[in-house]
């Protein structure tokens, strides 16, 4: 696919980036390598400018409530409002769990800190006194990348999507944006939130390739991408889902017993 070209922004790479969710980028960044896409990979952090014009794609990993005091801030400043401008101007973006967290209206942490956040995503989330820890399936609802999304989740926040955005998906197993209203993750244009790690992409390469298309649309015309042997990506997906199965089962069995895990 010689001519075609995506310029990622990993935003604060080494402090968002818990269980393994740098890996999202490398699946992007091979899934481009093997199409023979050129691809460029420019990480921005604290204090580093981010100009709206430059990207197609942006990332953004989960972190700890620490570390997501320190992303607050600096979003805070114009770099929020410069990735709004993007998203608006046709951008993708892939954020997970803390920082879908920051992309919403606020983050109320269960120690009881008010993150203000980008107001990207109508979404707001509060922190519980237990934590959502477990593997996850989830019906994805986006329209090109439809299936099943597998995934790990590990958080305390409790999201609820408002009108102006809908969910990435409904929980199969798992608990998802709030572990009662059945949503997981949200959708705004082209820029998507998710609970889940894993990492999520490298097992979901449906959604790896519907992020890499949106994107590439910014500043290119085509309609679709060629097909890639997903032999190896397709049994890493099924044994995620096998594991959620099984935790299914025993919670379905073993529940009453255990009381409700949360
Ligand atoms: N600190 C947030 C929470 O616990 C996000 C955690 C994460 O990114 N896994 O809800």
């Amino acid at each position: 696919m010689g001519g075609l070209s995506l310029r990622i922004a990993h935003l604060y790479p080494e402090m968002m980036n818990i269980y393994g969710d740098r890996g999202n980028v490398i699946a992007l960044v091979r899934r481009c390598a093997w199409r023979g896409i050129e691809v460029e990979v420019t990480p921005l952090s604290i204090g580093d400018r981010l100009d709206p014009e430059l990207y197609d794609l942006y990332f953004i990993g989960g972190g700890q409530d620490r570390e997501q005091m320190l992303v607050c801030e600096d979003l805070s400043s114009e770099k929020g409002a410069a990735l709004r401008e993007a998203v608006e101007g046709g951008a993708a973006l892939l954020s997970i769990c803390g920082g879908y967290q920051l992309l919403g209206k606020r983050f109320l942490t269960c120690t009881g800190e008010d993150l203000p956040g980008i107001s990207l995503f109508d979404a707001e989330t509060v922190g519980g006194d237990t934590r959502f820890i477990g593997n996850v399936a989830v019906r994805c609802q986006l329209e090109g990348a439809e299936g099943v999304l597998v995934g790990f989740e590990n958080h305390s926040g409790r999201t609820r999507l408002g009108p102006g955005c809908r969910p990435l998906g409904l929980v199969l197993h798992g608990h998802g944006n709030n572990g009662e209203d059945g949503t997981e993750g949200c959708v705004y244009r082209k820029a998507l939130g998710s609970y889940l790690h894993g990492s999520l992409l490298p097992k979901n390469p449906g959604l790896a390739d519907w992020l890499i298309l949106a994107a590439l649309r910014r500043r290119h015309q085509l309609e679709s991408l060629p097909p890639l042997d997903d032999s190896l990506e397709t049994a890493a997906h099924r044994a995620a889902l096998a594991l959620a199965r099984r935790e299914r089962r025993r919670e379905s069995l073993l529940g009453p017993l255990l009381g409700k895990r949360r």
